[in-house]
């Protein structure tokens, strides 16, 4: 670890919320600084719940940052769960194995992913690029008989039907598996600190949080399904923001399961990595599994050295989490490709009545179809969202911007059109590197779920744990890293 000094500085991230109408901000709350740190400062009883939060989040690791200055801070949280109505929490829940499967299953239908993402390879030079890892090391013949998941489902309370729809599912670096499972902790904490006597905590509606456990679990029973080899190899980005997430994970599998992770970058792998029969070896150490926190964005990819580190990877023994398969599956087009009538039952015919209960609207924008989805968002460019083929937040297409780009024209394969999901707003008290605000919110469930599949056998699947990130309700995206959004927690109602 580059740094072990524990004191919090003021972070840097774009304070997004506190510039928005309608927050309030506490000044000089809770905030220490690496050079002055001039201590938790109390302030009335809201901010002595955000003391108390960020005096917990230190405590337990629920940080963020770490650049090589060593800088970090508490993580954006909120200092209460957000209401969310169980029956859709527990639908999310439910069907959220089911997802799993499916991607899998379309991550192993040469077939189909080629039919579906042709148009985003053709229009899309990163889905290119991906494809071209893919047919390099060898397609499905290349590819590992085992596949190791560790995703997360994301849903929007649907305000007018009371329905959870999907928004995605991500199969590739999934995050804050860690952090999320302390936020809920935390939440659980802040309502007994907060009682007053003799009142009794509904511990019920504040479901306990396994996230962190079950991805570690899942990728250690995947490092062993492939013969308990080396070490397990995190690959991540060079200033890494989400550091503290991606540690307590290692440190998890290390102290549960005795096995060690090395962090690499991809031009570390690049520079560091090679095969010896098949085996990567990094640093002179056999890596039995590889798991993605990078590798999912153009900017991870700023030269051809860390292409050719991922098809290093790919054309490896070492079991992939996730493999190049499974993360073109999880494209936005091949979610829309799945709404279409009959596709989905195709891959699930028991379990397609339910799943299709939380898909949103989806819309292809190839040929006469998409014609008709043009016409349909120019009429109302609020209410639906354009999707390029990108992970990580801050991409999409919203309202006006929407519009420009629908009334630019050309090949608009590489995008989808989405249904505008409307979820009900909440009143949340937020504290952010420091300064505590109430604001205006809209909150974004994440379900988790944990998959190993050896062979044709399906040796693990379960959802694992959930996550909330709560948004101001101005901002259209939702990233916690990004700093729009702050983590949180579901109250079950
Ligand atoms: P990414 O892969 O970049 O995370 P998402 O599809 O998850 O892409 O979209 C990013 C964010 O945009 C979501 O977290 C959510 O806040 C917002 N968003 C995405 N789709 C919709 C939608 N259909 N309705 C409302 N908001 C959406
Ligand atoms: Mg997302």
């Amino acid at each position: 670890m580059a740094t072990t000094r524990a004191t919090t500085t003021r972070a840097t991230t774009r304070a997004t919320m506190g510039r928005r109408r309608g927050t309030t901000t506490t000044r000089a709350t809770a905030t220490t600084t690496g050079a002055g740190n001039r201590g938790l400062v109390r302030e009335g009883a809201t901010s002595a719940r955000a003391v108390e939060a960020v005096a917990y989040c230190v405590e337990h690791g629920l940080m963020i940052g770490g650049d090589e200055a060593g800088r970090f801070t508490h993580a954006p949280v909120s200092c209460a769960p957000t209401t969310f109505p169980r029956s859709a929490y527990e639908l999310a829940e439910a069907t959220s194995p089911a997802f799993a499967e499916l991607y899998d299953g379309v991550s192993r239908d040469d077939g189909f992913l080629r039919e579906t993402l042709r148009g985003a390879i053709k229009n899309d030079a990163f889905t290119a690029a991906l494809w071209d890892v893919y047919e390099r090391s060898g397609g499905q013949e290349g590819r590992q008989k085992a596949e190791v998941g560790v995703l997360r489902s994301d849903y929007m309370l649907d305000a007018p039907s009371g329905l959870p729809l999907q928004v995605e599912v991500n199969t590739v670096s999934t995050s804050f598996m860690a952090l999320g499972s302390k936020v809920s902790a935390m939440h659980r904490h802040l309502a007994a600190w907060s009682a007053k006597p003799g009142e009794v905590v509904d511990f019920d509606a504040m479901p306990q949080n396994d996230a962190l456990s079950s991805a570690g679990d899942v990728l250690a029973a995947g490092w062993k399904a492939m013969g308990s080899k080396g070490k397990i190899m995190m690959v991540v980005q060079p200033n890494e923001r989400n550091m503290f997430d991606q540690r307590h994970i290692s440190h998890y599998i290390f102290e549960t399961h005795g096995i060690h992770t090395v962090r690499a970058t991809l031009a570390e792998v690049n520079a560091e990595g090679a095969l010896r029969d098949g085996t990567l070896t990094f640093r002179g150490d056999d890596i039995g599994l590889v798991y993605f926190r990078a590798g999912y964005t153009p900017s991870d990819y700023p030269t051809s050295g860390e292409w050719s580190a991922r098809l290093l990877i790919e054309q490896s023994n070492a079991l992939k989490s996730p493999s190049v398969a499974m993360h073109l599956a999880g494209s936005k087009k091949v979610q829309q490709k799945l709404a279409e009538a009959g596709v989905l039952e195709s891959f699930m015919p028991e379990r397609a009545a339910d799943m299709r209960r939380v898909f949103a609207d989806l819309y292809s924008l190839d040929g006469d179809e998409g014609t008709e989805a043009i016409k349909l968002a120019l009429a109302n460019p609020a209410g639906y969202v354009l999707k390029p083929q990108r992970e990580g937040g801050g991409n999409n297409l919203y309202s006006d911007d929407l519009r420009k780009r629908l009334e630019l024209g050309g090949d608009l394969g590489a995008f989808i059109l989405m249904q505008r999901i409307l979820p009900p707003s909440h009143q949340t008290l937020t504290v952010r590197a420091g300064k505590v605000l109430e604001i205006e919110t809209l909150s974004e469930l994440g379900i988790y779920g944990s998959y190993l599949r050896v062979g044709d056998e399906i040796v693990i699947n379960k959802h694992g744990g959930s996550l909330l990130r709560t948004k101001a309700a101005t901002s259209d995206e939702g990233g916690v890293a990004a700093g729009y959004a702050v983590l949180d927690s579901p109250l079950l109602v």
